[in-house]
């Protein structure tokens, strides 16, 4: 089968023809259809110094896509051939504290389907049944092939209540802009996105945000005042990584506000920690999805209006997989789709 494979050490992804992947009897094989191109994708394209630590050479990449059930092992009886599913990104033991007691996202020993094993940059990928979300009728292929970004989204967005509450999201990519869409959803009064990009702040407009700010011509305080804020957001969502983003959040979040993390930092961020023990402020790292309440509530939020599509940029052939990582190392892209249906 085909598959984008870094297959080298050095910058770059390629074509090549592999074996199709062996199934053992908990696993599902997928045809896959469609599939996102997440940051991780770019940096093991790039091959930065995460990559060179991270990725084996002759890894298929890719953990964000949609497809179809081809074969099931003889252990797996309730995933019909044919149906469209999707799949958790991370593969979790199953047998540590926090994996028993049902927190699987909290397993120490997570493996990344594209990153530690064998990814969906392909014709064909394998996962364990317990890493299959089945989708329910009537989801567009193209967003459910996103509902693993979508999953970080939902999991930042609703890491605190937000019902009534002021929503600052720092950084409009992808997840940052479908973030404030989801807490837009959940009940926000306002919702302000910062970013320095003005390509992604009129996407994030379009996407249904009360502002969206470059931080460098305006500063927050000014859109508190322009907003009749009391004294400061009520919610942080980090989602850029960047530490002038974070220190701008920390300076404009009211008393015993609460912050979530996704942002993953490029460098150590020094911070002022008054601000955070003097206001009280709770500060909440995220990684990946809740298995699988997350992806529960992505699919009754699609159910009951949400409406994401608009960060959906970029359609194109798995063969112009080239203008896709373009598409998104240009910073003009918001979600770039691969189509492997052909
Ligand atoms: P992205 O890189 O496309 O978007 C980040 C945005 O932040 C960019 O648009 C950038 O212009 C903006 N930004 C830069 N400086 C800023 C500043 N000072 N103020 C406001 N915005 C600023 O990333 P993405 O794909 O949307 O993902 C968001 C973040 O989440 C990234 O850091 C990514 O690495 C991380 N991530 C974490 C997890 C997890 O499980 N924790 C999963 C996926 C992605
Ligand atoms: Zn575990």
């Amino acid at each position: 089968m085909k598959a984008l494979v870094k297959s080298r050490e050095e910058r770059g992804l390629w074509l090549e023809d592999v074996p199709e992947p062996e199934m053992g009897i908990n696993d599902v094989k997928i045809r896959v259809l469609a599939t996102g191109i997440c940051g991780t994708d770019l940096h093991i394209y790039e091959w930065d110094a995460w990559a060179r630590s991270t990725i084996k050479q002759g890894l298929t990449i890719g953990h964000e896509f949609v497809g179809e059930v081809v074969a099931v092992g003889s252990n797996v009886n309730d995933i019909p051939i044919g149906q469209l599913v999707s799949g958790e990104g991370h593969v979790v033991c199953g047998r540590c504290r926090n994996c028993l007691a049902g927190r699987r996202h909290l397993c120490a020993f997570t493996l990344g389907v594209g990153v530690n094993r064998n990814g969906a940059f392909a014709e064909y990928i394998v996962l364990p049944m317990s890493n299959i979300w089945i989708h329910s009728a009537g989801v567009p292929h193209e967003i459910a092939a996103i509902f693993d970004p979508l999953g970080n989204a939902v999991h930042t967005a609703l890491a605190f209540p937000v019902l009534g509450e002021d929503v600052l999201v720092t950084g409009a990519g992808p997840i940052g802009i479908m973030a404030a869409a989801v807490a837009r959803h959940a009940g926000a009064r306002h919702v302000v996105i910062s970013d320095p990009n003005e390509y992604r702040r009129t996407l994030a407009e379009k996407v249904g945000v009360t502002l969206a700010v470059d931080p460098r011509a305006t500063p927050l305080k000014e859109i508190q005042q322009k907003l009749h804020m009391q004294e400061g957001f009520d919610v942080g969502l980090e989602m850029s990584g960047n530490p002038n983003a974070f220190r701008d959040m920390l300076a404009n979040m009211s008393h015993g506000a609460k912050i979530a993390m996704l942002g993953i930092p490029s460098e150590d961020i020094s911070i002022n920690w008054n601000q955070v023990v003097f206001n009280q402020l709770t500060i909440r790292g995220i990684y990946g999805r809740e298995m699988y309440e997350t992806w529960y509530k992505m699919t009754v939020m699609l159910q009951s209006g949400l409406d994401i599509s608009g960060v959906i940029t970029h359609r194109m052939n798995w063969r112009d997989y080239e203008a896709g990582f373009a598409a998104m190392r240009s910073g003009n892209s918001g979600k770039v789709i691969l189509d492997w249906s052909d």
